[in-house]
């Protein structure tokens, strides 16, 4: 009797729920398909842009970039260095800095661990020195497919290690980053990381040397509300989504419709956020350029 009227509210509850997301979902539909990206573990997938059927390695022989539209598909942290930092010059550091589980939060431990398994990586950035166009730079490099490119404790200890380089060595500091913002597991910890690359800036500005930031898509959160809006130089991709908050969280609290193209690179820059937006293929040598002028200067 009980079980009887268990089941009839549920399957009412069911129904109204499937119905509501069903409305919902049409709202949706263009964030979803931005943000989606192809399966890198098979020969052939649809691209989300134009829905052309594409060769995966195609993809990769082009810069992570659509053969077929130009689309462009998140990079991998050591794909993104080969792109920037000129052969052989590459020296990755503090490679072997790991996170803990500083709240004990409830599955952080088997995900980093599931994270680190899919990936070469201990954490969501790679960090080094090495040579851009044969400058010697410092360079941090944030992964998008680890956690989200979530910032906790390591992010924000190896980019600051890396500004330090800067300071220590005089040199430029690089810092190409893609994240959805603070890693909300470690708490407190990771909003402090926030403040503490941030200060490590102000002294790289003391010994003079220069930050050129490049926020990719998609940079989100916490990363832009830091250091990634601090660059003496912000140079980005196009089409790369780059705020705090997302279009959706935005208008729901303001009630007002956005303009088009809202958070978008190309937008930032006829606005002020940005100052070069090159092409992939560009990147250092735009970068590289910026860099000489400002260290000769
Ligand atoms: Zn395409």
């Amino acid at each position: 009797m009980k079980l009887g009227l268990f089941s009839g509210r549920k399957k009412y509850a069911t129904i109204s729920v499937s119905s509501t997301e069903q409305k919902e979902q049409p709202k949706k539909s263009e964030t979803v398909k931005e943000d989606k990206d192809i399966d890198r573990c098979q020969l052939w997938d649809k691209c989300p842009s134009c829905n052309e059927i594409i060769y995966i390695k195609d993809v990769k022989e082009n810069h992570e970039i659509c053969p077929k539209c130009g689309h462009y598909f998140k990079m991998s942290a050591r794909d993104r260095i080969k792109l920037l930092i000129d052969e052989g010059t590459f020296k990755e550091l503090d490679a072997k800095v790991t996170a803990s589980n500083p709240l004990n939060f409830p599955g952080y431990t088997e995900k980093l661990r599931s994270a680190k398994e899919k990936s070469d990586m201990t954490d969501a950035v790679i960090s080094g020195t090495g040579n851009m166009n044969g400058i010697p730079v410092s360079i941090g490099v944030m992964d998008f497919s680890f956690m989200g490119g979530s910032m906790g404790a390591v992010v924000g200890e190896k980019l600051t290690r890396a500004i330090e380089r800067g300071i220590e060595n005089k040199t430029p500091v690089v810092i190409v980053s893609t994240s959805g913002g603070a890693r909300m597991h470690e708490g407190i910890y990771s909003l402090m990381q926030m403040a503490k690359t941030s200060a490590a800036l102000d002294r790289l500005r003391e010994v003079r040397m220069p930050f050129i930031s490049i926020p990719v898509n998609p940079t989100t959160g916490g990363i832009t509300a830091s250091f990634a809006m601090l660059g003496d130089v912000i140079v980005t991709e196009p089409k790369a989504l780059i705020g705090f908050a997302g279009p959706r969280v935005i208008e729901q609290t303001i009630k007002q419709k956005l303009p088009e193209g809202f958070q978008m690179s190309e937008f930032l820059l006829e606005h002020g956020m940005v100052d070069i937006i090159a092409k992939r293929e560009d990147l250092k040598e735009a970068v590289s350029k910026v860099i000489k002028n400002l260290i000769n200067g």
